[in-house]
């Protein structure tokens, strides 16, 4: 199946330059601290030099973005802040393309995935925003909620440019100012959207954008200009984060890690579930914090189902993220690779049985092959950690409780998925799950309508929906 017409996009189509600038106040200016390489995985390559913040640089952003509070942002109409945010929203589609393109570059992620997902669902963030902006006092917060203040948001690099949205549109649309730091290997997306900024006229200083190293988020996250915090990420960072801001009376979300069950009981369509098992697992690489990473199967499917998504998985391409035939990308970076295998290689240690796609890997960047383990018991690491790779882990059940039971066994509690024709049961699993959002067959739909968030270690806050804008206003 992998001997096929390659389809490559045009790389000139992300416009790339030679080096990136951040954006403070409303320029594009050099930063203090060492400039970033930002690489693409497909190839291990510099794709262009990034100037890097330093702290004096984190003062300025929050400072700039007080100033931009102050006079103008807070007091503007909402109907005058919603043109701004239809204006982005518009030109993140006109621009669309371009961005995915770019994003696919210095993510790795299958342009099909940049192309039909990423870059749409961050419009369609804009474009659901700018729609609350001047109803905000129709809400049913009382009539006049207010925004915060200075928003510091950082982000991770599975998507670059959707995580921008998810911050900056409701933070815009209630009102607030923003400085943002996007992850060291991604900062591309975030810094054409600056150009997108001063495009749609935004004025100077509403959006701040800071690439730079963990330290500069932790200098964003302690700097006392900032009113609320943001932080999507690690579990690990996100509790040194809470322990900085402890104290502060500053606002806090966080968006943590997951390992969620995707539950398949015995009345599930299989073929259906297949789909939705490699969506959950492979989307994205599995680079996906909500991915669906440990298939539960009831015992007297799970041969059948096994059978049935070892061949799909071997129908899957592996390769060039630009190709548009390609389903699975390059994975991050050298270090999320070496942390994949470190963790799977756990998974043969304690005595799981690997599977591995028959697909051949591109002899250079970074990849790893489609991997299941099967045989997982709930004490192996590969069944408790998040890996945030393309490695799907399955267990089996004899009950409905069973499945509860080992579903709900973990410290996280983000996302969950469920298989089954049987509406009752799809109820009764959806009430028993601690976790923050749950899919029934389906996996990975997101919705800016809809709030998305965790329990326990996932993190705390939402995003999305009317409880999304709860982050980013005293009410
Ligand atoms: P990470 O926590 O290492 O980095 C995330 C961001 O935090 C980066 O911008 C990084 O530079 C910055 N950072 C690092 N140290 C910091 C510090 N001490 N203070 C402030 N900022 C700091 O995470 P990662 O490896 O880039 O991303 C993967 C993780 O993100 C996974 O655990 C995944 O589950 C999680 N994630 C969660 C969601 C969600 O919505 N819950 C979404 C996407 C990713």
């Amino acid at each position: 199946p992998w001997e096929y017409a390659p389809a490559p996009e045009s790389r000139d189509i992300a416009n790339l330059k030679p080096s990136y600038r951040m954006f403070v106040g409303g320029e594009f200016t050099d930063g203090g601290g060492e400039p970033l390489k930002s690489i693409d995985p497909a190839t291990g390559e510099v794709l262009a030099e990034v100037a890097s913040a330093d702290e004096s640089d984190v003062d300025t952003a929050v400072r700039a973005a007080r100033s931009a509070f102050d006079s103008t942002w807070s007091t503007m109409p909402g109907t005058e802040r919603a043109k701004y945010l239809f204006r982005i929203a518009r030109l993140i589609q006109e621009r669309g393309r371009e961005l995915a393109v770019l994003e696919t570059l210095d993510n790795g992620k299958p342009i099909r995935e940049s192309r039909d997902a990423d870059i749409p669902t961050a419009a369609a963030h804009f474009f659901h925003h700018a729609g609350w902006a001047d109803k905000l006092g129709h809400a049913g917060y009382g009539p006049d909620p207010r925004p915060l203040g200075v928003a510091g948001q950082v982000i991770p690099w599975n998507f670059p440019l959707l995580m921008l949205a998810w911050k900056i549109a409701p933070a815009l649309a209630c009102g607030n100012t923003v400085v943002l730091k996007p992850a060291e290997t991604t900062p591309l997306s975030a810094l054409v959207f600056a150009e997108i900024c001063q495009q749609a006229g935004l004025p100077p200083g509403v959006v701040n954008i800071l690439p730079g190293a963990g330290d500069i988020g932790a200098a964003l996250v302690a700097h006392p200009g900032v009113d609320k915090v943001a932080f999507t990420g690690s579990t690990e960072v996100g509790k040194q984060i809470q322990r900085t801001v402890a104290g502060t009376g500053k606002k806090l979300t966080l968006e943590l890690g997951g390992k969620a069950a995707n539950i398949v009981f015995d009345d599930a369509p299989l073929d259906q579930a297949v789909e939705g098992i490699v969506n959950g697992i492979f989307f994205n690489q599995g680079h996906v914090c909500c991915a669906g990473s440990r298939l539960l199967v009831q015992e007297s499917v799970a041969e059948e189902l096994l059978e049935r998504l070892r061949a799909r998985i071997r129908t899957l391409r592996v390769g060039d993220p630009l190709d548009k035939n390609t389903d699975v990308g390059a994975i991050n970076s050298a270090e999320q690779l070496a942390r994949i295998t470190e963790l799977a290689d756990s998974g043969d240690a304690e005595g799981a049985q690997r599977w591995t796609s028959p697909c051949p890997l591109p002899d250079r960047g970074f990849f790893f092959a489609p991997t299941v383990f099967s045989g997982v018991q709930q004490s192996m690491r590969i069944a408790r950690e998040e890996i945030f790779g393309p490695v799907l882990s399955v267990l089996t059940f004899r009950t409905p409780a069973e499945a509860i039971a080992k579903a709900n066994n973990t410290p996280y509690g983000l996302s969950a998925g469920i298989w089954s024709e049987k509406g009752s049961r799809i109820l009764w699993a959806a009430q028993q799950l601690r976790a923050g959002v749950v899919w029934a067959n389906t996996f990975n739909r997101f919705d800016p309508t809809a709030p998305f968030g965790g329990y326990q270690e996932s993190g705390f806050g939402r995003e999305g929906g009317r409880a999304g804008l709860e982050a980013y206003l005293d009410v």
